[in-house]
């Protein structure tokens, strides 16, 4: 019997998910349930967008919840590179392959071709794909142009009638008309792979019998069905997981809720509650408890207790379910988490430079700096009025700056700093007009520490939430706000 081996695929592009390590424990579970093996892999074929802090981050995230992998980038393994950024040639030689087999070929249409055929299939209120139009010319030819250096992607075949049925593990056959589908790049114009095309050969050389996965790409698996075939290889076996929730049934996302585990980490939740609770998402324990370890969730796993109604992912839920776990710890283990959490050297010694000088006993630094120790603050709407701006002007200073911080990777006082003078500057404003804004959204408070060291220390999940529930005390963005003030973010620098 071949030994079951799962995997997760994140793409290194953000802070890590709740919805990748939700993922990733249903992986594990069924590896480990099967005695199998589970590995990590990363999928930074999006050049621009990867980035190594971001994978460092969902290694460290996954960690702290207490996800393990056997094989991975980091930790080795037989059949690495364990990265896609590493595995450039691999790729190259499988697309030639489908191009000599006849089941890929190259494309040479200019962006502004494909935009005119987009343009004109959309006006006959046509589904907008590829015509087809480089798959009529002579492959010889057609090699000649590639060799002569000229510019093209490679795109897959597909049949442009019939259906294609999709064994997924949880619902059964799927059907999906092969008319859907386009004729799907496998190759870009830079010489990298899609995900398509990566993900496919990597899960077949890395021998993943079992990919379970978000259900957000059922309806491209007959692409990846199409590629198995074109390779004569077997196709593992196929599971789309329900997706995460907002409460209000939408797609979990953050403008709704946090979804950095890290954030998680930083409010003070407990990995093992935190994990029990994504076990929760969508699977029960057959006697149906709400509160399980890791290991008693391998013991029990199993794929038909999964239910497909989108899993709601409810902060007060989580909550309790986290109050359930520290009441029931060893009070000497309860202490001991948190001092780990907050009260560990680490994290005084950044502290402990912005008080002393600032002091005259111990006992005045909790007035001073409880803010470090806390999730949100509660700041009193008067500190934000301004003798200079309005409030709508104040709330969109915030709101610019909250996205820009939420797009910075690598987190110090410099890049901080960076973000608030490109807002202020391109509204025509001071630092010393944002800043105040700053503290009082950050401290809760007239008087603390320095807000830019404040922010560096509390890192970016606290400060964003902390500037969120700022903006969320004046009042929102409306929707209209939205539009108009991300017409301003992009033109900022
Ligand atoms: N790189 C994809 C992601 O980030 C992987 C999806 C898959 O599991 O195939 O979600």
């Amino acid at each position: 019997m071949t030994t079951v081996r799962t995997r997760i695929a994140p793409s290194p592009t953000g802070d890590p998910h709740v919805g990748t390590a939700y993922i990733a424990l249903f992986n594990l579970c069924f590896a480990r349930q099967h005695g199998g093996q589970f590995i990590l892999r990363i999928e930074d074929t999006d050049q621009l967008r990867s980035t190594r802090e971001s994978e460092q981050q969902i290694y460290d995230a996954l960690r702290w919840l207490g996800i393990e992998w056997d094989e991975g980038p980091d930790v080795g393994g037989p059949h690495g590179p364990y990265r896609q950024s590493e595995r450039g040639d691999i790729y190259k030689k499988y697309s030639a392959e489908l191009v000599d087999k006849g089941h890929a070929f190259p494309c040479f249409c200019s962006a502004e071709r494909l935009d005119a055929v987009r343009a004109q299939q959309m006006a006959n209120k046509e589904t907008p794909r590829y015509d087809g139009h480089c798959m009529q010319l002579d492959p010889a030819q057609a090699q000649q142009r590639v060799a002569a250096g000229e510019s093209h992607v490679v795109r897959m075949k597909v049949p442009d009638t019939g259906i294609c049925t999709v064994p997924d593990m949880l619902r059964g056959n799927v059907e999906i008309p092969w008319d859907r589908m386009d004729m799907q790049v496998l190759m870009k114009a830079d010489g990298l792979p899609t995900y398509f095309l990566a993900n496919v050969v990597d899960d077949h050389l890395m021998g993943i019998t079992h990919v379970l996965r978000g259900e957000e790409w059922l309806p491209s698996a007959p692409k990846l069905i199409k590629l198995y075939e074109y390779f004569g290889w077997e196709q593992p076996a196929l599971c789309y997981m329900p997706l995460l929730r907002n409460p209000d049934k939408s797609k979990l996302s953050k403008r709704k809720n946090p979804t950095s585990v890290t954030f998680y980490e930083r409010m003070g939740y407990l990995p093992e509650a935190m994990l029990n609770y994504l076990g929760r998402m969508g699977w029960s324990m057959p006697d149906e408890r709400e509160k399980f370890s890791l290991a008693e969730m391998i013991e029990h796993f199993d794929l038909s207790r999964v239910s497909l109604g989108g899993p709601i992912f409810d902060l007060e839920k989580l909550s309790w379910l986290n109050g359930q776990w520290l009441r029931e710890l060893p009070v000497e283990r309860f202490a001991a988490e948190v001092q780990k959490w907050a009260f560990n050297p680490q994290y005084l010694m950044q502290i402990a430079p912005h008080v002393q000088g600032r002091v005259e006993t111990f006992s005045q630094i909790a007035p001073l700096a409880g803010m470090f120790f806390m999730g949100g603050v509660s700041p009193d709407a008067s500190l934000f009025a301004h003798k200079k701006l309005s409030a709508e002007q104040v709330r969109q200073v915030m709101q610019l700056i909250l996205w820009k911080l939420e797009a910075l990777r690598q987190w110090d006082k410099e890049r901080i700093t960076g973000c608030i003078q490109a807002v202020v500057e391109h509204l025509e404003l001071k630092l010393r007009d944002a800043m105040p804004l700053m503290f009082a959204a950050i401290t809760g408070h007239a008087n603390s520490v320095s807000v830019l060291d404040a922010m560096e220390i509390l890192g970016p999940d606290l400060t964003r939430f902390r500037l969120r529930q700022a903006i969320e005390l004046l009042g929102g963005v409306s929707k209209k706000e939205t539009k108009e003030w991300e017409k301003l973010l992009a033109a900022i620098a």
